[in-house]
């Protein structure tokens, strides 16, 4: 087996943030594999395939990516943000486990800018709890029951981002406390964080001081 199989995170929507190393790694592929708005963000060339998948084909799309690498190619399994969070990285090792043939391949995993990590920089240096995937439409009451659970703890008072589509045209950032946080406020390109006790505003700005950290 001659080919690679390279699993990369493309960040969490803006360019700028795709790692020169993932982009190197675009740059040398001869397929790239993944949920078609991720593969939609690789722009297309000669001697490049895209195959773009729907978003519930995980363990199919990532023996597809191995099938394809095992004959040769050049293979980059797409997720946005990190590829270790939420995304293919688990789906591509969850398909290796169950399939003997593809053990000899060469796999490597690229880490990308996770959603936490762009929205934080967003609203200043918040901390605290990041909720991925708060609102999905398998899972309509999870983000509901955790805001229920938050309040009971007393976390009424913590500041409460809704970070939206984060670096993209879409983008929008509402922080408010938890109290007043309403389910619907988050969809599914949406990431919560909840701040700490001490995480505070100052202008625009949204920060944890160092000592609380
Ligand atoms: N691997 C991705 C996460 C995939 S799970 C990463 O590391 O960021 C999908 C969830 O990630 C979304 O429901 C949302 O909670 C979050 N997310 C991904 N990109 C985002 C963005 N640009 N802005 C806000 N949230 C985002």
């Amino acid at each position: 087996m001659t080919g690679m199989l390279t699993i990369a995170g493309l960040g969490p929507g803006d360019a700028a943030l795709i790692t020169p190393e993932v982009a190197a790694a675009l740059a040398d592929a001869t397929d790239v594999v993944g949920y078609a708005p991720y593969v939609a963000r690789v722009a297309a060339r000669e001697g490049l395939v895209r195959h773009a998948s729907d978003n519930r084909q995980e363990l199919q799309r990532a023996a597809e990516a191995m099938r394809l690498a095992a004959e040769g190619r050049r293979v980059v399994v797409v997720s946005s943000g990190d590829p270790g969070v939420f995304a293919m990285a688990s789906a591509v090792f969850e398909a290796l486990e169950s399939s003997p043939q593809w053990q000899g391949l060469v796999i490597r995993v690229l880490p990308g800018v996770t959603a936490m990590l762009a929205a934080a920089a967003r609203a200043g240096a918040p901390l605290g709890i990041a909720l991925y995937n708060p609102r999905s439409a398998s899972r309509p009451e999870g983000f509901a029951r955790a805001l229920e659970v938050l309040n009971e703890a007393g976390c009424g008072d913590r500041i409460t981002i809704f970070a939206h589509a984060v670096t993209t045209a879409d983008e929008r950032i509402d922080a408010l406390p938890l109290r007043d946080a309403r389910p619907d406020m988050a969809d599914m390109r949406t990431l919560v964080i909840v701040g700490n006790s001490t995480t505070r505003r100052a202008g625009r700005w949204i920060y944890a001081p160092r000592r609380a950290s």
